[in-house]
């Protein structure tokens, strides 16, 4: 799969010494855990339950937190595709339910909760199934690069927050533990706080996860690598210093008590972009879990709630942006590499005719201005047809290698070779005249001549110079040196004109 490759090398780090993580993963009792399914499950349980205090601890109203850290958890946990963790999952929102239940007084029963808690289980866990799902089968595709994952990854968390916000609903007013009437104003913070919760946390529990039991993530290609990431000396300091400028951001919105000065949380913005294009992943996914949760917390300790919803965006969009950050390195080596191919011919390693074309344009207006001689020097093959029909195609390629390796090996670095295409190649020399370039011309001419291709057969070559005049331009002196090209070939061929 083309995604365990892009992914595996966006995410994996450079770093070649034992981390703490690695200290921790080595340690008998994870190992233990994960080797059993019911400890697996019970461990499950318990960091599940733990979580979903995380987002009850920055609840602003009854059934509406800030953000809802769980759902990234089920988000991860479903995408590792193993059906044997849904017992926990269950067992979770179950527990939950109950608990929640208790804690706002409803007039409901132990059982009555217990079977609200299995349909909230079925809304929650089915809504996340399905979007693990999707998310499995785009990455699957072998077409697809790492940034259309990650818009594909965006769009599927908001879609699969949707539809669990709006069957959790369901099921809350269906077993009447919130009434009808609060749907309105419970469904959009619902919904942005389920969906930070994926954004931010599934891909930092995917991570953990592929650490812990690489054979989890196989299907997505067990390649979210923590073990091998290391963060820069001085990750810790651009996270204190992030963690800081959103501390004075929110106690500024605390202060003033404005809308407007809640807004400046989206500078934030701009310091995470730095720690995505100068740190690996997976502590970019730990900065973002962390700052987001700072925010949730900071909302609730300095009293934010009329803003809530402006924190609850800039999760989702801080978060959001890193994610594409992270896929920029990738992009960036893409285009290299699309650019390399599309400025070099393949079987030469010449310019192409294009990248010639644009070189040399610049070279004629830089040796104009500074007063400096230009010239080309056009060279063609001699029968080369009949090289090709006598000795094959395969013996012709290798004669177009060797010309141009003898051509390269006359040519200076400042100098440029291109192939202009078929047996007809161009050299540009910046700085030298025509005395010059027929000097070059010569040179290569007879090394052509004297060396033999595989040992055995003579390969020449004609060759027309041309040099800048006033008033040139590219094509004028490339039409005046494929004349004298031309006149070459018709004196007898194997000479410079
Ligand atoms: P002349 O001395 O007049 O140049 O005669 P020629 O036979 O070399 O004629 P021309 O330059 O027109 O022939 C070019 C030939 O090069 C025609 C084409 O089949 C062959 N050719 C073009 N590109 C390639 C290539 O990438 N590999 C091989 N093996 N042959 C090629
Ligand atoms: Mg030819």
């Amino acid at each position: 799969m083309k995604h365990d490759r892009v992914l595996a090398a966006s995410l994996a780090g450079e770093s070649k010494r034992d981390g703490a993580w690695r200290r921790f993963q080595k340690s008998p009792l994870p190992g233990a855990v994960m080797a059993s399914p019911v400890w697996r499950n019970v461990a499950l349980l318990v960091l599940w339950v733990l979580v979903w205090q995380l987002g009850k601890l920055v609840e602003y109203t009854e059934h509406a937190s800030v953000w809802f850290p769980v759902a990234g958890l089920t988000f991860a946990v479903l995408l590792a595709g193993s059906a044997r963790a849904l017992p926990a999952l269950f067992g979770g929102c179950v527990l939950v339910t109950i608990w929640t239940g208790h804690q706002y007084r409803l007039a409901l029963g132990d059982l009555e909760l217990a079977y609200a808690g299995l349909l909230f289980g079925c809304a929650h866990i089915g809504a996340y199934a399905l979007g693990a799902r999707a998310l499995r089968a785009l990455a699957k595709r072998d077409s697809g690069t790492l940034p259309e994952l990650v818009v594909g990854f965006l769009v599927i968390a908001a879609l699969s927050a949707l539809l669990a916000t709006a069957s959790v609903l369901w099921v809350l007013v269906a077993t009447r533990m919130m009434p009808m009437h609060e749907v309105n104003a419970a469904w959009l913070p619902f919904w942005i706080g389920d969906m930070a919760g994926v954004i931010v946390l599934a891909p930092f529990f995917i991570a953990v996860l592929g650490a812990l039991r690489p054979g989890a993530m196989a299907r997505l290609g067990a390649s979210v690598q923590l073990n091998h990431q290391q963060a820069t000396p001085r990750f810790k300091y651009k996270l204190l210093l992030n963690l800081l400028l959103l501390a004075a951001s929110m106690w500024l919105a605390h202060a003033t008590r404005s809308p407007n000065s809640a807004f400046a949380i989206f500078f934030l913005v701009i310091p995470y972009m730095w720690i995505a294009c100068t740190e690996s992943a997976f502590f970019n996914l730990l900065g973002v879990a962390l700052g987001s949760f700072m925010i949730a917390l900071l909302v609730h300790a300095l009293g934010l709630k009329e803003f809530v919803m402006v924190y609850q965006f800039a999760i989702n969009v801080i978060a959001a942006n890193t994610l594409f950050g992270l896929a920029l390195p990738t992009l960036i080596a893409d285009n290299i590499k699309l650019r390399r191919v599309a400025d070099t011919d393949a079987l030469t390693q010449a310019a192409s005719r294009d990248c010639f074309e644009q070189r040399a344009q610049l070279d004629i207006i830089r040796c104009r201005q500074q007063h400096q001689a230009l010239a080309l020097i056009v060279f063609d093959i001699d029968r080369f047809k009949r090289i090709n029909d006598r000795l094959g195609h395969a013996l012709g390629d290798r004669a177009l290698k060797h010309v141009c390796l003898i051509a390269q090996q006359a040519l200076r670095p400042g100098d440029l070779l291109g192939r202009f295409g078929g047996d007809e190649f161009v050299a540009l020399l910046p700085g030298n005249d025509h005395a010059a370039a027929s000097l070059i011309a010569e040179r290569i001419r007879v090394h052509l001549h004297e060396s033999k291709l595989d040992g055995e057969h003579t390969v020449t070559a004609s060759f027309g110079i041309a040099d800048m005049r006033d008033l040139d331009t590219y094509e004028t002196i490339f039409a005046r040196a494929d004349q004298a090209l031309y006149k070459a070939k018709q004196a007898g061929r194997n000479q410079v004109a």
